[in-house]
């Protein structure tokens, strides 16, 4: 089986964000516009047909004397676009991006096609959201993975500003196919520790194996259902007995619930959560409750509830090794979309406050015990810190609501029509930042006085409320 190949690359577009995409954070602005005048000095001499476009276009400059046009090749140049997520290879099937330039209130012009962008070309415009560049359904032919790559180019104009150097931003995507799973040991196995082993199928979705000294358990079973994934287990495990808990139900954590109770497994699924099984809810499962233990030899598991995401979130602590695993209950900063925590189950005891709440009291629970987070989607664990930050993203909408809005990075077409999210921390750098991008914001008592809905969160296919 392969390892995750994206790793290295997602952590090295943390740091070369800072130069490519810097507009909104003046001190990374400086350091890109060093590097516009660097290539300032190449440029000139090459101007390009959008240029000249460009130059005859600058607003306020066309009731001028023709002797007072400034020479093109002597203005400033607008700083070259750079994008988020960074150009690079991933394994997902679908992304989007979001384009900057250093230069202020510069408009950036894009092709997704490889042709070169003028000004006629699309304008990436912020409050619409982020540009889809990529979208191409897993299991579209038999072979293991598919591949597709995607050229975006790009150039930023800005008035009494030279235009920009053309941005060739190129994205590999590898989709794997369903039925394929990949593994990572994150830890071997000792006599006191158990072993730790992420394993993600095509759809990334995390799946983490903590294999100890008589027992095994697995926590949640990913998006595919189809794949045999109990012969991995089986494999991995090296023929210990283990379990099976997904921490929340949704589809993509809980796909092969009823795969492992066909073969007489041990399944735990939050019942709360029952109903996102649709019609196929399976039969048999047990519901795991706030304080339930999972004693694997030389450690113990506990599990906490924690509602928010969905009614019957939970998380599990390994005392043992500090290892807190999370699903989606405090959302999944992957770095490729940061959407952390939206809420899915809207009602009383998922409202905002109740979330605040929740989030609130499992910080006293695990704290000292608790070292890092392993999410759902995130294929790198976070330090405790990402906590602290869900919670202050939490309590700023809640105290600020609409007024703490910030766009997203994420397109409409996945934030259920949301252009906007709450925020802490700069996604482009701080690995343990957050994006929230919520339906709704609550009322504190959700019966009584029906869940305000923020304006351009609802689309009209989104779920109505409430959750019938
Ligand atoms: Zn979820």
């Amino acid at each position: 089986m392969r390892k995750s190949r994206n790793l290295g690359i997602l952590a090295a577009g943390f740091v070369a964000a800072l130069v490519l995409f810097g507009q909104p954070v003046p001190a990374h602005a400086a350091t890109t516009q060093v590097a516009g005048a660097a290539q300032q000095t190449v440029g000139t001499a090459r101007s390009t047909t959008a240029g000249q476009g460009l130059t005859a276009a600058i607003p306020g400059q066309a009731g001028l004397a023709k002797t007072n046009v400034p020479d093109p090749a002597a203005l400033p140049k607008t700083a070259m676009p750079g994008a988020y997520p960074m150009p690079g290879t991933y394994e997902i099937s679908f992304s989007h991006i979001r384009l900057g330039s250093a230069t202020p209130n510069a408009v950036i012009h894009y092709t997704l096609d490889g042709s070169e962008p003028t000004k006629d070309s699309p304008v990436f415009d912020p409050a619409k959201g982020a540009i889809p560049i990529l979208e191409f359904g897993a299991g579209a032919n038999n072979t293991r993975q598919t591949e597709k790559t995607v050229v975006v180019k790009a150039i930023a104009l800005s008035a009494g500003a030279a235009p920009s150097d053309v941005a060739t931003l190129r994205y590999n995507f590898v989709v794997n196919q369903p039925g394929y799973f990949s593994y990572e040991v994150l830890r071997e196995a000792a006599p006191d520790t158990p072993a730790l082993i992420r394993i993600s199928d095509y759809a990334r979705v995390n799946m983490f194996l903590v294999v100890g000294s008589k027992r095994a358990l697995l926590i949640d079973s990913g998006l595919d259902s189809k794949g045999d994934l109990y012969s991995l287990i089986e494999k991995l495990t090296g023929g210990l007995p283990f379990d099976v808990i997904s921490l929340h139900g949704h589809g993509d954590h809980a796909a092969q619930t009823q795969n492992f109770l066909d073969k007489h497994i041990r399944v735990y699924v939050p019942h709360k959560d029952l109903s996102w099984f649709g019609d196929k809810i399976p039969q048999g499962t047990l519901d795991p409750k706030e304080g339930d233990t999972f004693d694997l030899g030389n450690t113990v598991l506990t599990a906490y509830a924690v509602p928010g995401h969905t009614v019957g979130s939970m998380v599990l602590l390994d005392p043992k090794t500090g290892d807190l695993y999370t699903s989606d209950s405090l959302g999944s900063n992957d770095p490729i979309g940061p959407n952390s925590g939206l809420l899915d189950d809207v009602g009383i005891e998922c409202s905002l406050d109740r979330y605040y709440t929740a989030l609130v009291d499992l910080r006293k629970k695990v704290n000292g015990r608790a070292k890092r987070i392993f999410t759902g989607h995130n294929p790198l664990p976070l330090d405790m810190k990402y906590l602290d930050n869900v919670i202050a993203t939490v309590k700023n909408a809640l105290d600020k609501g609409e007024s703490a809005l910030v766009p997203s990075i994420r397109p409409p077409e996945s934030t259920y029509g949301s252009t906007t999210m709450f925020a802490y921390g700069d996604y482009r750098v701080d690995p343990n930042s957050v994006a929230i991008n919520p339906k709704y914001l609550y009322a504190k008592d959700a019966e009584a006085n029906p869940p305000k809905i923020i304006k351009g969160y609802l689309n009209p296919q989104a779920r109505a409320y409430p959750k019938q």
